[in-house]
Order: C-alpha cells, then structure tokens, then sequence
C-alpha cells in the first residue's frame, strides 16, 4: 500500500536567521534571535530554510560556509558583491522600499537593478527546486523574492507555495509607478495563498491585480490561470515565548535596578527603531520638544531616550537622516537641557535583548510613531513586557502613543493613535498619555496584552500554514478537475466513435479571450481556421452560442457552416439560413431600460450602452475599477423593481450588466436544438462555456454530455484553464476525424 508522506516544509526569505562572521581561517555562524527565526523554531516539518547569508562570502571560502550552514538546516544563496548592490541595495532598498512604503519621492531607478532582482529570484528559485518534492511546501518571505512563487509554480505545478508579505502594499495609484508592476504581481500569483498584515494592504494588492492585469476577483481570492489564489489578512505578533523568558530571568531584573538608578525620579519616555526615514522619529523628538515647550514642569519630570538600531549605512540617505538626527538632538538638549541633566538620551547601536525587555518595562510612554510600518513589533514588545504580571507591590503600566500608520495600530486598538503629520497632535498625545490614571493605563495595558499574545509569532506561523494547505488543496483538487493528458484522450476517444456529434461553444471568455473593448474580441485567422475544421466533420454540428448580437456573429462567422445562436438563444440561425426569433416580446418597457442605462452611461465614465434586438446591455468594463460594479448593484436593484412584472430580467455577467427577455436563455436553446437533430443514442454532445450564461447549457445537456468550463473550477464541470486550452482540445478531435 503506497503511504503518504508529511510534506516537508522549505521557507525562503532575503536573509537567513544567522550572522556569519569571517574569521581568518574559518567561519562563525551565530544564530540571530527573535523574529521569523523563532516564528518557525516550532513549526514541524520545516526541512531547510533558504537565504543570503548576509555578507558577501568569497567563492574559495563558499563551501565551508555551505558545509557549516546545512548542519543546521540552512542553504545559503551566495551573492556577489555587485549582485548585492544591484539587487539589495539598489532594487530592494532603492527602489520597493520607499514604494510600498509610500514615499513616492524617495523611489530610486538604478540601471540594472531589476534585472539582477530577476537573476537572484531566479537563483532562490533553482536552489529551491534542486530540493523541493512534488507535493511540499514552500513559504517564501517577503518584498525581495516577488518572482519566486511563478519561477517554481512554471516547473513545478503541484507545489503547494505561500507568499507573505512583511511591508505594507500601497495604493494601486502608487503601485502602478513601478516600471515592473505587471512582472511583480505575476511573480506573485504563482502561490496558493499570500498574506498580509491588514485588510487595507489586501485590498491594495487585490485592487492592483484587478487593475493592473485585469484579473477577476472573489473577496478574498484572485483568479489567475485556472488557479484560486487566496488572500488573508494574518498580522504577526512578537516572540511571547522570548519575552517572557526574558522577564522571568535576572538579566532584566538587574537592568530594571540600572534603571530605577539612572532616571530616579524622571519618567521615561522611550523611542526603539531602526534607522529608516519611513519611522518617523524626527516628528518624534519634534513632538517631545513641543512638550516641554509648553510644559516646563516636563523639562524636570520626565527623560525621553531614543534607541537608533544601525541599518543601511551603504545608503547616503540613511547617512544624512542620522546626521539630521543628531542634530535635532543637539538642539532640543541646548534648549531645554540643565547642568547634569539631558532632557533627550540619544543612543545609535543596538540593545541586548535583556536590557530592551528592561527599558520596555521601565517606561512611562513609548512612542512608536511611523510614518508608515507593515506592522511594528517594538509596539507588540512593549505591551508584552507591560502587561507581563507585576510582582505585588509594584505599578508599571505604561502607555503606548502608536501611530494609525502602522500595521500594528489594527491590532493594538488601545494604544493612542497618532497622525505622526500632526506635531500638535503628537505633542499633545505625550502630554495625556503622560497625565493618565493608572486605573486607565492598566486597563488598555491588560487589553493590548491579550491581543498581542493571541498574535504571537509561532501561534501566526502555525495559522499562515494551516491556512495555506487549505488553498492549496482547492487548487489540487482543481487541478484533479482540469482535464489531464488521459481526460483529454477520453474526450477525444469519444468524440471521434460518436455517430453524432453536437458541440454547443460559447464565444466570449470560451473560444476567445476576453478584450479590453468588446469589439476587439474578433476571431483571428486560427479560431476561423479550427471552427471551419470542425464544421467540416461528417455527422457534427457546431453551434455558437453568444449572448452577442447577431450583426457581430454574422459579420465574424456567418461565412461558416455554423449554427449561431444570437443574445442568449433569442435569435438563430441554421448554416446559411435567415435569423428566426422564437419568441415574440412585448418590447414597450425597453424604452424606459434604455433611459436609465443611459444616465448611468453619463454617470460612470468609460461605460457604455449596447442595443440589442431584444435587450440591452450596459457593460463597465472600462470605467474606474470597483466604481462600475458598485454602481451596477445599485442600478440592477432598481431595474428589477421597474421589471418585475415584465416580460424582460435583469442578468449580470462579467462587467455587463444585461435587461434581456425572460424565458430566453442558452439552455433552452441547447434543449430546443437537440430536440430538432433527434439525436441518437450515442450522440456526443459537447458544451463549452465560462460564465453564469453558460451553466443552462450544462445543466440542460444531456447527463452524459461533456461540460467544459473555461476559467475556473465550478461544479459538475470539468475546468480547463484558458480558451486555448479549449481550442487545443477541440483541434485534437479535429486531427482524428476525417473530413468530409
Ligand atoms: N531590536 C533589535 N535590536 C535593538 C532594538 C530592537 O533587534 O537594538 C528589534 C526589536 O526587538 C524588534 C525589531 O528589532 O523585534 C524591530 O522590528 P519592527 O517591526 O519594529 O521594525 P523593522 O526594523 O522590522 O522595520
């Protein structure tokens, strides 16, 4: 009996969770704490975890830090020093950073920067797929692999693949600045599954996708390729497990006496970051300036120390916002300073994590004020050393000033929210945060505290990998859907021993690919090509089914031998013959249709109305995104009110919204076709769609009829990725038949 194995777990990320240090003569590996690596240390099955070590290693000493590394798990992507600016410094820092980060001003475009971003995608991707099986799972992290979820999903299609994203997705406004804005989304798409730390950085990349590549969206997934991407919202916490570790032990206890020394009788407002002008830490000290402007009593009371944890210093900007910095510092401590006593404590290094445990339990206020940050760990720390239990006796409940530009200001809901824009408000939000009743603060504390250990980093990464197995396991089973070589085979088989053969084939988004505008949907030389091939079988009949109006078939088809059916069935046409409606339509309410659609063509710019013999159609696919649909539920609403005792119905399709005649539609057409042929037993009956249209020809074919749906999967159907997937398949039943 064949047993299934657990799938193994590979995680991708820029950097991995080591140092290496280059000592002569060997190589040092420390392993960095906190952050994703302790995310992960708990997950089972995690089998190796790809990255960039970090320094630029010489190729004569690569094998050793090869050898040294995978003992623990580890497989380093080695860069070149060139490769490092071009693709990190440059593409990464340079430019996606300020991107996503909304600093459209601070974007950099450096010649070559994307293409080594795509030759080092490339690179974590082979280094990925020389170790992958067909069904494990790979989690890849973050804005410096965008590629890498397409570059393995195009060789390995049965992978299951997580994107999650660290930073913050801007407006699709901003987005579409980037000159590789379609390759990077495309580059994403091949995951199952991608997540965000809040809704409003989903919403972007999912407006973006739909405006940038014109894809068809769900709430919370994308359709892409035949493929359901899933999209969540899963913010990530801090380390609980570290920092309570840390708090329990004497290394904190020690430094919270340090102290208690040091700052005996001043409060302490705290600053934590690391040098980046997306942290807002000059509106910071600006805000701490005004205060004891307008205070004094604070000039005495209260200390505030800044924390700058190095970072980028390769990076000229990074070099003058600390410069800025130091200055700022300087002139708040000349104005507001006394003889012994700095009312700002400046430090640029990084802290122990003891001493950071201490400093975020000693303070009376931290402020954590971004000018946009994916989501803010510091925040999450601080409310967890808070709202650790006090031993008795002892009072530290601080206050936590975040600004609602941070991911974490959607989880940390009692923090006070600042717009770090507003030096008043900054300044002011100091002022009450320091003015507040313990009662209050250990409220908020307590609160906060709950959430960020419900957010905790192994708890996230246990959920991000449950979530993804179950988007993945939609698309496997889609997969399972979509016809394979031997489905494909069947197909063909049956189609060539039928004694008859009756194909139903929807024309837009079935044969064709959908278009921009209607009218640049016309068939090319090929389609024209395999629908003749097909109307030229002996004992096969062919017919068009389209919600299209007759004009267009008959100006595009009609010199085939089809059979075409116009606006949903209400018009046909055997091979040559005249048009014949079926039904005969009281048309009066039309008029009154037609009105509305026209005001909501003035009102919605880029839609427009099309007039068909029996209906109408008012199609948005151009108009602003989301503005079209929204408009169209309103507008459907009030045509059903005015239609409801009429002989017409209101029908929304893809970006159209239809007023056409009740009892018409393709299924009825299907049943009133097949009852005119007579069809023998054996008949093969073939119908081919990919919309809502369409599902009343599967559901009045034949049950042993094939149902092909184009696009996606969807009950009782087999699901074919594209329209050339479709075409490839009725060529092949072509190629077996002889003509006649
Ligand atoms: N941190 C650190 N060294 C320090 C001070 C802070 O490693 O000297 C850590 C801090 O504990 C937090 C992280 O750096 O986990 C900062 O994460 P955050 O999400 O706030 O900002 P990022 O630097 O990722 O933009």
């Amino acid at each position: 009996m064949e047993t299934t194995r657990q799938p193994d777990i590979f995680i991708a990320s820029n950097r991995l969770p080591v140092t290496v240090q280059k000592q002569p003569g060997r190589v040092e590996v420390e392993r960095s704490a906190g952050g994703l690596a302790s995310a992960l240390r708990n997950v089972g099955g995690v089998r190796a975890w790809i990255g960039w070590p970090g320094a630029a290693i010489e190729v004569a000493q690569r094998a050793t830090v090869q050898a040294r590394l995978q003992a623990e798990g580890l497989v380093p992507v080695f860069l070149s020093a060139d490769e490092e600016r071009s693709y990190y410094v440059n593409m990464c820092n340079g430019t996606l950073w300020p991107l996503l980060h909304y600093f459209p001003g601070s974007i950099e475009f450096h010649d070559r920067a994307y293409e080594v971003y795509e030759l080092v995608n490339r690179r974590f991707a082979a280094t990925l797929l020389e170790r992958v099986g067909k069904d494990d799972v790979v989690w890849i992290h973050d804005f410096h692999l965008m590629l890498v979820p397409a570059l393995l999903r195009a060789e390995r299609p049965e992978l299951r693949i997580g994107f999650f994203l660290h930073v913050p997705f801007p407006s699709q406004e901003l987005w579409r600045l980037l000159p590789q804005r379609e390759e990077l989304l495309r580059g994403l798409l091949g995951a199952d599954y991608i997540g965000f730390h809040t809704a409003d950085y989903l919403r972007h990349f999912r407006n973006a996708c739909l405006r940038v590549l014109g894809l068809e969206a769900g709430a919370d997934s994308l359709l892409a390729h035949g493929r359901r991407i899933g999209l969540g919202v899963e913010p990530l916490g801090a380390d609980v497990a570290h920092f309570q570790g840390l708090l329990a032990g004497d290394a904190v206890a020690r430094h919270l006496a340090e102290c208690e020394r040091r700052w005996h009788g001043r409060r302490l407002v705290l600053g934590v970051e690391r040098l980046d002008y997306s942290k807002g830490i000059l509106p910071k000290l600006r805000a701490f300036a005004r205060l004891l402007e307008t205070e004094p009593a604070r000039r005495e009371d209260t200390v505030m120390l800044q924390v700058v944890v190095p970072s980028r210093a390769e990076n000229r900007s990074y070099r003058l916002l600390l410069e800025e910095i130091e200055r700022e510092v300087g002139r708040i401590n000349g104005r507001f300073g006394a003889p012994g006593r700095m009312p700002l404590e400046f430090v640029h290094r990084g802290i122990e994590p003891a001493e950071l445990a201490a400093l975020y339990r000693h303070a009376a206020v931290a402020m954590v004020t971004p000018l946009r940050d994916g989501m803010n760990l510091v925040a999450h720390e601080f409310v967890l050393c808070q709202g650790h239990p006090v031993p008795a006796g002892s009072q530290h409940r601080g206050v936590l000033v975040l600004s609602e530009f941070a991911g974490a200001s959607l989880s940390l809901l009692r923090a006070l929210p600042v717009n770090p824009m507003d030096l008043a408000g900054l300044a002011s939000a100091l002022g009450a945060a320091l003015a507040m009743p313990v009662e209050e603060k250990a409220e908020r504390t307590a609160d906060m505290y709950e959430r960020a250990v419900e957010l905790d980093s192994a708890a996230w990464a246990a959920r991000f990998l449950r979530r993804l197995d179950r988007a993945a396991a939609h698309n496997t089973a889609t997969r399972r859907a979509v016809f394979d070589a031997a489905a494909g085979d069947e197909i063909v088989r049956r189609c060539r021993a039928a004694p008859l053969r009756l194909l139903f084939l929807d024309y837009d988004g079935t044969l064709r690919e959908i278009a921009q505008r209607p009218e640049q949907a016309a068939p090319n030389a090929e389609l024209l090509r395999l629908l003749a091939r097909l109307a030229a079988l002996p004992a096969t009949e062919v017919h068009v089914v389209s919600g299209r109006r007759r004009q267009t078939l008959l100006a595009w088809l009609g010199n085939l031998p089809l059979w075409l059916a116009a606006e949903h069935g209400f018009a046909r046409r055997r091979p040559g013959g005249p048009w014949t409606e079926p039904v005969v339509v009281d048309r009066t309410v039309l008029a009154r249709v037609e009105a509305m659609l026209l005001d909501a063509c003035e009102q919605v710019p880029g839609s427009h109305l099309e007039r068909k013999a029996c209906g109408l159609a008012w199609h948005y696919r151009l108009a602003e995104l989301g503005y079209g649909s929204w408009r169209a539920r309103e507008l459907r609403s009030a045509l059903d009110e005015l239609l409801r005792d009429q002989p017409f119905a209101t029908l929304a399709g893809h970006a159209v919204l239809e007023v056409r005649a009740r009892g018409i539609d393709k299924g009825r057409y299907l049943a009133a076709a097949l009852a005119a042929t007579a069809a023998p037993a054996g008949a093969f009956v073939l119908v081919a769609g990919d919309d809502r249209t369409d599902e009343d020809m599967y559901q009045a074919a034949p049950a042993d009829a094939v149902r092909l749906h184009v696009g996606g999967p969807l009950a009782g159907t087999q699901a074919l990725p594209t329209p050339a997937d479709l075409r490839r398949l009725l060529a092949a039943c072509a190629d077996q038949i002889t003509p006649r």
